[in-house]
């Protein structure tokens, strides 16, 4: 089976590790392909993405790396854009994934994954308590965006339910939410339809969580709409690359996918799961 993960940060934006730590990883792990997604600027000033001299830094550093490790590992140079980013031409990335990190009014920013304590808060002072309504913004946030941006791999669909271990703050049962999400869902696909979406580990990694995003009821509902899926990382260290990628891969079996898509620098492959 071919490994590959596309959802890897370094220390140009909020990652512990310098990219050449991480490409040595992953090549120590076993891994064929690596797809660097480091946080695109934002419209913002944020402490978490590069700014437009780190972006530059990061473009040459990877390519430099690419070239360097062709004959090892294929490197693909990707970026993550989140909807507030500043719209700078994306033309020249090897792949984009569209993910929402935060709501914003006017000049504040209202965090949904920073901690679990930042995001109570963007709930009571931006949606007056109402977990559902947060859910719904975000996930129409989201849509509008992958509508608007056609990045390659939608990320982390199902963000809002990073601390909601347990259903602490809404249930993930609750028909409301359901309908919001699968919503989002259609409107993604109805944009288009060859989309990604990534069954990503990263906060099994940071906050245990015992299953990957998205959950159990928006996989099942991607297998129904015949979606391709990938499995990703969110890597923000060295240890993490391929972080219960066999848990990962099981899970989305369970859901009856029997391949995950694949980028290559000669474009996209299938990979039997
Ligand atoms: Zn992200
Ligand atoms: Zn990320």
């Amino acid at each position: 089976m071919i490994k590959a993960n596309y959802h890897t940060h370094s220390v140009l934006c909020d990652g512990k590790n310098t990219l050449r730590e991480m490409v040595d990883s992953a090549c120590d792990k076993g891994l064929h392909i690596l797809g660097f997604s480091g946080h695109a600027p934002m419209n913002f000033v944020s402490d978490w993405a590069m700014d437009k001299d780190r972006l530059e830094k990061y473009v040459n550093e990877v390519k430099q790396l690419k070239a360097e490790y062709k004959d090892k590992i294929d490197i693909l140079l990707g970026i993550e854009l989140d909807a507030d980013y500043d719209g700078f031409d994306i033309g020249d990335f090897d792949f984009t994934i569209g993910s929402v990190h935060q709501f914003r009014d006017g000049d504040k920013d209202f965090p949904i994954d920073l901690s679990a304590a930042s995001l109570e808060k963007t709930v009571e002072e931006q949606f007056g308590g109402d977990w559902y309504k947060m859910c719904e913004c975000y996930y129409n946030k989201l849509a509008d965006f992958i509508c608007e941006c056609k990045p390659d791999i939608v990320g982390h669909i199902d963000l809002v339910t990073k601390y909601n271990q347990g259903y602490v703050y809404f249930s993930e049962e609750d028909e409301r939410y359901r309908k919001i999400a699968l919503r989002a869902v259609d409107k993604i696909l109805d944009c288009k339809s060859d989309i990604i979406f990534e069954v990503n580990t990263g906060a099994m990694y940071r906050v245990g969580k015992t299953v990957p995003y998205p959950a159990p009821f928006i996989m099942e509902y991607l297998k129904k709409r015949n979606a391709k899926i990938t499995v990703t990382s969110d890597s923000h260290s060295v240890d993490s690359l391929d972080f219960a990628f066999e848990k990962a891969f099981d899970y989305c079996r369970s859901f009856g996918f029997e391949k995950l898509t694949l980028l290559t620098s000669e474009g996209r492959i299938c990979c039997d799961l």
